[in-house]
């Protein structure tokens, strides 16, 4: 799976498509390989959007391999985790955990608001190499190149074309015209908010569960707070409007702790997000003449793990290494999936199997050993998940062979 390593990229010019996570660490890690890469993001600005994730060692050893350094300039943006609580809906605590990632991987949980990992990401690049208003409607290759095509009638031409623009990848519908998302029988509802509370600690994590529903209340520095509240609820609901939906989540919580009540009721209906939990099944290839795929349009997962954005850091690092270490775009492209496949779908298939299992039982009523099974399970997967480093071959070991030694 080695590749050769020759002096000089096989591409000039790459196009990026979606200034998204993905999208921006691509172009980051493209230019530091001396690729002249720019990002085409259909958004107008760069807004404070989003809410909170995490950020793992895989996630962080991926981006400081891109760009040695950033993980200081992350932690500054973020808070970083140091407890973790495990309540019942009223506010009892089960477990307390000291974190330990730090000791375990070397680099400790960073808590972010996602508009402020993005503010980090883009400001590593020069701003001429990212253009804003730049929606792909699809594109066209042939032997020498690859045009994307955009709203208003704007194209760009490159060398090759990364589709990184999410879930919804116009990239991909072009490439692979695949099925809809998968619904997960899931929905989530999120916000970022300025709050302060006498129980929400800095650099804490509370995950509470209710009846079929569980909500995570986090830090993400600078004294603003993200909670994620997820339901189980078979049949996707009908959208509503901003204020019905406050309204409906506050209905859930009636009876719940105060200090999660009140950061809900303190949000501005329209700052909460609300979406179905989906994925798709894993694609056998990701790529095509001089079009490829990454990130959540290559290999969009449930939340579950926590692996969307820190996947997608380890892919961009990847991308970048085999088109600066390989002989044709063609060799580039098929290491690049060797290296990526089967880690991207082990990882899935873990995520949308725990969104399953998520609401299964209520606190009390778990069948214990069964619970402490799927707790040691799902601890040996986040330490293969956590233990990518991108200097060690034993990066490139698919979790069935770790899980069987
Ligand atoms: C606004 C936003 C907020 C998010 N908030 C959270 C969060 O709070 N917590 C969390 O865990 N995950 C969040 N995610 C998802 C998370 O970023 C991804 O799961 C993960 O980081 C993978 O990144 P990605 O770059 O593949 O996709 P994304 O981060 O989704 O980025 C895709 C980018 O492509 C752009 N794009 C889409 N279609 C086109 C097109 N046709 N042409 C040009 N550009 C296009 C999008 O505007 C977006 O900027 C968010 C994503 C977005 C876009």
């Amino acid at each position: 799976m080695e590749i050769q390593q020759v002096s000089r990229p096989v591409v000039h010019k790459v196009a990026v498509i979606g200034g998204g996570l993905g999208g921006l660490a691509t172009a980051i890690a493209l230019r530091k390989q001396g690729i002249d890469a720019h990002v085409y993001e259909r958004a107008k600005e760069f807004r404070p959007v989003g809410a909170g994730l995490a950020l793992f060692a895989n996630g962080l050893n991926s981006l400081d391999a891109i760009s040695p350094g950033i993980v200081e300039e992350l932690k500054r943006a973020s808070s970083q985790l140091n407890q973790s609580f495990f309540k019942k809906h009223t506010g009892e605590t089960i477990t307390q955990n000291t974190a330990t990632h730090q000791e375990k991987y070397g680099q400790p949980t960073l808590l972010f608001w996602w508009w402020r990992l993005q503010q980090v990401l883009a400001s590593a690049l020069p701003p001429e190499a990212i253009h804003l208003d730049y929606r792909c409607i699809g594109f066209e290759q042939d032997e020498n190149g690859v045009t994307a095509h955009f709203d208003g009638g704007k194209s760009v031409r490159a060398d090759l074309l990364i589709g990184a623009d999410g879930f919804n990848s116009a990239v991909r519908q072009t490439l692979i015209g695949d099925e809809e998302p998968r619904y997960l029988g899931s929905m989530s509802w999120r916000a970022v908010i300025e709050y302060n509370h006498e129980l929400l600690n800095p650099n804490e994590l509370i995950l509470m569960k209710g009846e079929q529903k569980v909500l995570f209340l986090f830090d993400v520095g600078g004294g603003y707070r993200c909670w994620t509240l997820r339901a189980l609820m078979p049949k996707c609901p009908v959208p509503e409007s901003a204020a019905e939906i406050k309204s409906s989540i506050l209905e859930k919580f009636s009876n719940w702790w105060e200090p999660a009540r009140g950061i809900i009721e303190a949000t501005d209906p329209k700052q909460i997000l609300f979406f179905p939990l989906c994925d798709r099944l894993p694609l056998k290839s990701w790529s095509q003449g001089r079009v490829t795929l990454l990130g959540d349009a290559a290999h969009p997962m449930s939340p579950y793990a926590g692996q969307g954005a820190n996947s997608t850091f380890e892919d961009a690092y990847e991308l970048a290494q085999c088109l600066s270490h390989s002989s044709s775009i063609e060799e580039a492209l098929t290491t690049y999936e060797n290296r990526r496949i089967p880690r991207t779908q082990a990882i899935q298939a873990r995520s949308a199997l725990g969104e399953q299992r998520f609401y299964g039982t209520n606190i009390g009523t778990e069948d214990p050993e069964k619970a402490a099974r799927e707790r040691v399970a799902f601890e040996e997967f986040q330490s293969w998940a956590y233990g990518y480093d991108p200097n060690s071959e034993s990066r490139l070991k698919p979790w069935m062979e770790i899980s069987a030694t």
